[in-house]
């Protein structure tokens, strides 16, 4: 009742690529068809055998999720769904309902179903970290959609890159573990160079051995923390 392909869009911040998912037989729903790559296009409308899914879903908008809507929607006749926090979609396969999950973008979703969780980008399999970064990440955000994630009648976690996640509580422990001992790094980095320029204490908290190809989202992921940082001081206490 549940599919899952992968794209051929490999690199370092997609992992072995974008995970598309199909739910349900007769009346089923295509989760993040993906890059707009003819070759995926194929596998999935292979995939569907000639059904015309009941809706497209969109974890979020960034490409390597939803390049592939448009040119599905054309193939197959099928809408591309607009709902959002607590709207169901009804397939031959159960319901799936929207999770509001905002931190990776303002207004990424993850869908519930069968105790599983599609949670796009929120999670990395084989990792405990995810992008988060201006100018559309929100720290801040991210941490209370953690919370959330952690109180979900979830057995599995399905990211879209990286392979299944089995125990969704200890995911969720790890993510929060890792984010805050980020922030803990950035806080010390300041005090250590007095400066907070994000060139300046990346070094300080990533250390030599980042790699190059990660070091653009490494900074992105420090100014989320500082604007986080600058939130939480100016909050009124
Ligand atoms: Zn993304």
């Amino acid at each position: 009742m549940m599919q899952m392909l992968l794209a051929p869009n490999p690199s370092p911040m997609t992992l072995d690529g974008t995970r598309t998912f199909i739910v349900g037989r007769a009346r089923p729903v295509v989760i993040d068809p993906g890059p707009n790559d003819p070759r995926h296009l194929d596998a999935i409308e292979r995939a569907l055998g000639g059904i015309a899914p009941v809706a497209i879903l969109l974890t979020h908008a960034h490409p390597d999720h939803a390049d592939a809507a448009p040119p599905l929607a054309a193939r197959t006749g099928a809408p591309v769904w607009t709902g959002g926090d607590g709207d169901e979609v009804h397939t031959d396969a159960g319901p799936l309902r929207a999770i509001a999950t905002p931190g990776h973008t303002p207004d990424h979703l993850a869908f519930l179903w069968n105790r599983q969780l599609f949670a796009g980008d929120v999670f990395m399999g084989g990792s405990d970290t995810t992008l988060v970064a201006p100018p559309e990440g929100d720290l801040a955000a991210y941490l209370r959609t953690l919370d959330r994630v952690g109180g979900l009648p979830i057995d599995i976690i399905l990211p879209a890159h990286g392979p299944a996640i089995t125990d969704p509580a200890a995911a969720v422990e790890r993510y929060r573990a890792h984010r805050h001992e980020r922030i803990a790094q950035v806080v010390a980095a300041i005090r250590a160079s007095g400066s907070t320029r994000p060139a300046e204490i990346l070094d300080a908290v990533y250390g030599p051995t980042l790699h190059p190809a990660l070091r653009p989202a490494a900074e992105g992921s420090l100014r989320a923390i500082l604007t986080y940082l600058r939130n939480e001081t100016e909050a009124p206490r």
